[in-house]
């Protein structure tokens, strides 16, 4: 999934387990942490952003590359029908709240074009996004 900053860096670092879409999901499962092109600028200085640490001098600041792993755990569209809900701090009005567990920050973003909706990574960066976590965990037991 692609998510404008400083909202995807919230979700690596911020421990933001809400992302809030304009469409639910049947997709349940690993998700990419997309950083799109586009960012959110009023964002930056939001509270809830700067509570979660944001940091544009962080790696996982950048734009355009994937940055963090999560599970696509649940989609509640109560909001959208007006109704409440209990999705936390991180969670929009009207929106469809996704929620993420199980977040793995990438040790260094990788490069690569996303799109606005639910989009399929190709192998070759699938195989790059575990390549990188298989080689940070053998350099970290090291
Ligand atoms: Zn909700």
């Amino acid at each position: 999934m692609s998510v404008q900053q400083p909202w995807a860096f919230a979700i690596a670092r911020g421990g933001k387990s809400v992302s809030n879409q304009d469409f639910p999901a049947a997709y349940r499962g690993p998700l990419l942490i997309h950083a799109s092109m586009r960012v959110d600028l009023k964002a930056c200085d939001s509270p809830l952003i700067r509570a979660a640490g944001w940091d544009p001098r962080d790696p996982l600041a950048t734009i355009g590359a994937i940055i963090a792993v999560a599970d696509l755990d649940d989609v509640c569209s109560a909001a959208v029908r007006g109704g409440a809900c209990d999705c936390g701090p991180w969670a929009a009005r009207g929106r469809h709240h996704w929620h993420l567990t199980g977040v793995r920050p990438l040790p260094r973003p990788i490069v690569a074009v996303g799109r606005t909706d639910l989009w399929q990574p190709t192998p070759s960066l699938l195989n790059e996004v575990n390549t990188m976590f298989a080689t940070a965990s053998l350099n970290s037991a090291s």
